[in-house]
């Protein structure tokens, strides 16, 4: 049994109360360990640590450069202990080894992408006068929060920890209470560098206790979210007290538009790929098939062959699917399931699977519902599992009208050999993101990413998050 601690200015930390809350293997719900459970207390320590570090001279005085480095000697790490990362992500969060593996590869380049990007963000001059020169200079905001959720942990702390500190702010983080132990490490390898004590910062505990307090801290100048809409609005809301900004990830019920001219092979390894990945537990799953019209019923019986012939299991065993997270997701994922076969029609799945030896994980059949109306829960909502549900249209004005039809607006697959359609349908999308013949381009550490609607707004990852951690003042000299 692991016995996690909070890391905070610099010391491995106890919860002020004591108490302690267990985290769970998904393959077999068995407790891997214990973190502490972080209250007010804790994290008014965080914050405090947190922002007597900014308003201290130490950091102020490191190089653009200097930050880079201890980005890179973080990258350097992950890279180090990319195996035993990926099997620690494996174990928490319960998906196939091979994307654990993906993800912590997306880590490093993370810590890489800002390292780079820490000397190289520039203000503007702007013409006023003739006497006078007028420049803008982009400054760190402050003390930044991440809350981060527990289907990508390694990859969220990462993205979004590396561009505050690429931009010279101080970090508090709330590890996501059921997945901390790849956000752990990143701390640990922090701890090794010469990073001042008190700029990288981590809680552990509830989100509504520790998060909660967290997103109402005076000191706070910025919170970063991943997660739920619900959630999501009581962070903006925590925020508006104190006018502070917010990025919001939270979500989405991302489409795949499949037309008759598609190449088919690669249009079925994305639309498969796209909904199991992480079991379908993906902010940015592609959890709709929108089929055009004359090619669904030969598209729908490939589908069903290849996801039949997809294997279920735990995640060290390589499967290509892992389990859902918790009983509680589970549950969630199952009553949408049955749902659907009321008000629609399974076309596969549909079931939980029982694994010899894993009999307490939650593992369910990747699973494809027809037949349902549009308005529907079922077609309408996140169900953050490996479920996609089916429609048609006949023509492209019917293909964006669906895209477009739920309050979401994350990403867009696009599956086409004209690129003039193609490129139609991008204008017409509402989303953050928008992939013709693929989906997630490998990744895309260097791409903005975030949502239109209900998805959120900000955007992480790319140039633009440096943005979000960065406050511009604009400075006018009159010399004459
Ligand atoms: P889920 O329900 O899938 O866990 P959430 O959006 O609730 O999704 O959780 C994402 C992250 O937000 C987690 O780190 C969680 O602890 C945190 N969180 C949950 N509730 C709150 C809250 N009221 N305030 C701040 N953070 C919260
Ligand atoms: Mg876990």
């Amino acid at each position: 049994m692991d016995k996690l601690y909070m890391y905070i200015n610099g010391e491995w930390q106890e919860s002020a109360s004591g108490e302690r809350m267990e985290y769970f293997n998904p393959a077999d719900q068995m407790t891997l360990g214990t973190i502490p459970r972080g209250n007010k207390v804790d994290v008014d320590h965080a914050v405090s640590a947190a922002k007597t570090t900014f308003e201290g001279s130490v950091w102020k005085e490191f190089k653009p450069h200097e930050r880079g480095s201890i980005l890179f000697e973080v990258a350097r790490r992950i890279r180090e202990n990319k195996n035993e990362l990926a099997r620690l992500e494996t174990i928490d969060v319960g998906k196939p080894l091979a994307q654990s593996i993906a993800d912590v590869e997306a880590a490093a380049r993370y810590f890489e992408f800002y390292g780079g990007a820490a000397d190289k963000l520039m203000g503007e001059t702007i013409p006023i006068e003739d006497g006078m020169i007028d420049f803008t200079v982009r400054e760190p905001i402050g003390i930044t929060a991440h809350i981060i959720p527990w289907n990508y942990p390694i990859q969220i702390t990462s993205r979004s920890t590396a561009a505050a500190i690429a931009t010279g702010n101080t970090v508090v983080v709330k590890a996501a209470e059921q997945t901390p132990l790849t956000t752990m490490k990143i701390a640990e390898y922090f701890h090794d560098t010469d990073l001042p004590e008190g700029v990288f910062n981590v809680v552990t505990g509830l989100g509504n206790e520790a998060g909660a307090r967290l997103s109402n801290h005076p000191d706070v100048n910025h919170i970063t979210f991943t997660g739920s809409v619900p959630t999501g609005i009581k962070i903006m809301k925590a925020a508006a007290d104190h006018v502070i900004p917010v990025t919001l990830e939270l979500g989405g019920k991302s489409p795949n538009i499949v037309f008759a001219d598609c190449d088919e092979e690669e249009t079925l390894n994305g639309v498969i790929r796209s909904i199991i990945q992480n079991a379908g537990q993906t902010c940015s799953a592609g959890s709709r098939l929108l089929i055009e019209g004359a090619y669904k019923d030969e598209f729908l019986l490939l589908l069903k062959d290849r996801l039949e012939a997809l294997t279920i299991g735990p995640g060290e065993e390589e499967h290509n699917i892992g389990p859902i997270l918790s009983k509680e997701q589970y549950e969630k994922v199952i009553s949408y399931v049955h749902q659907g076969r009321k008000e629609g029609e399974i076309v596969t799945g549909g079931n939980r699977v029982h694994i010899e030896g894993y009999e307490e994980g939650f593992y369910i059949q990747p699973t494809v519902i027809d037949k349902l109306t549009h308005d529907s829960e079922v077609a309408q909502e996140e169900i953050f599992g490996p479920v996609l549900t089916v429609f048609s249209f006949d023509t492209e004005k019917e293909a964006v009208q669906l895209a477009n039809g739920t309050n979401y607006g994350l990403v867009t697959g696009i599956w086409t050999s004209h690129l003039g359609k193609a490129h139609r349908l991008a204008d017409q999308i509402r989303a953050g993101q928008v992939f013709v013949n693929n989906y997630g381009a490998g990744g895309g550490i260097q791409m903005p990413f975030g949502g239109y609607k209900r998805s959120g707004f900000g955007r992480e990852k790319g140039f633009e998050a440096l943005k979000n951690y960065t406050q511009l003042k604009n400075v006018a000299i009159k010399y004459r």
